[in-house]
């Protein structure tokens, strides 16, 4: 068997294009979405991200602001900058690029941001919506690897669902959305015991650990569709979490990269239009 590749490319530019629809009628209405994206420090992964972003704003009709403060930058300075824009009419979406340097608590600057412009639903709010099935913003890579599996027609209900991984950014959130489509989720970390033959139980297997090629072709259940999270650098190189090689056994893959990458800032792009349409009522 060969797998099907699933195409965030071509997916994502087709949801960029009805963004793009949708924020020209909204801008001729009155209100024009605006994102401000906030970078602290120099980490080279976090520059290109940041740079993705703002590429794709442009392509969407957005209005975006960029903030790119050096690595001492105060906590407080930040969190000032983070309440200016909570009130700035003009903003309707504010991400920080995480992570933030280790003298700045996360957690709090997260939680300065309104959580009605927290298009990362990264605010504890937001994430007690999600929790409840009662959401205005679902976090970026999982919405996008919902998209992803609702654009193949492969629908998580009644499936066995493995997600490798509980970080709240990916892990954690992404088996909740499974859970509320109605799949049977395990979620396994770095303490599971007998994690290969829990993934070879999978008819949806979501790796998001972190570690290049992780998964191998024996974990992989024939047919399962196998939704690669990971973005490793190797020799300077972008691999994910998954052996290309399991696309002999699965029938479904995402590719790394194209798979999900280009969807998770799409779906950050969903999520302002959203917060755009939601401050233009
Ligand atoms: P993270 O916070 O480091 O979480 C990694 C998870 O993997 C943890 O829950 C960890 O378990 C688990 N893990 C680590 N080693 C393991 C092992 N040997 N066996 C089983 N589980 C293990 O990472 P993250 O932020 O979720 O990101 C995961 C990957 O996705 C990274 O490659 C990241 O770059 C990528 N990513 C991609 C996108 C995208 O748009 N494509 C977006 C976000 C992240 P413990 O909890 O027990 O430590």
């Amino acid at each position: 068997m060969s797998a099907v590749l699933m195409d965030g490319k071509a997916l994502s530019a087709k949801v960029r294009g009805e963004i793009l629809e949708k924020a020209r009628a909204l801008t001729a209405a009155g209100t024009r979405p605006g994102l401000a994206v906030i970078l602290v420090g120099e980490d080279p992964a976090s520059q290109v991200y940041v740079r993705n972003k703002e590429k794709a704003c442009a392509e969407c009709g957005f209005y975006s602001e960029k903030y790119v403060l050096p690595a001492e930058t105060s906590q407080q300075a930040l969190l000032e900058l983070v309440e200016e824009l909570g009130r700035n009419p003009s903003i309707h979406g504010i991400l920080c690029q995480l992570p933030l340097p280790a003298h700045i608590s996360e957690q709090a600057v997260i939680a300065a941001i309104p959580p009605e412009k927290d298009v990362d639903a990264f605010h504890p709010a937001n994430v007690g919506h999600i929790m409840i099935g009662d959401f205005d913003f679902l976090p970026c890579t999982p919405a996008g690897v919902m998209e992803l599996l609702d654009a193949y027609g492969i629908d998580p209900k009644g499936k066995r669902c493995v997600v490798i991984g509980r970080s709240n950014i990916v892990g954690k959130p992404m088996a909740m959305l499974l859970l509320h489509r109605h799949g049977t989720v395990t979620i396994c970390h770095s303490r599971t015991q007998g994690l290969a033959d829990i993934c070879r139980e999978a008819d949806i297997l979501v790796a998001a650990v972190g570690r290049a090629h992780f998964v191998t072709p024996d974990m992989v259940k024939p047919g399962a569709a196998v939704i690669d999270v990971g973005m490793n650098r190797v020799d300077g190189k972008l691999c994910g979490d998954v052996d290309p090689a399991a696309a002999a056994v699965a029938g479904y893959l995402t590719p790394v990269p194209g798979g999900v990458g280009p969807m998770t800032i799409t779906m950050l792009m969903k999520n302002t239009l959203r917060a755009a349409e939601k401050a233009a009522r």
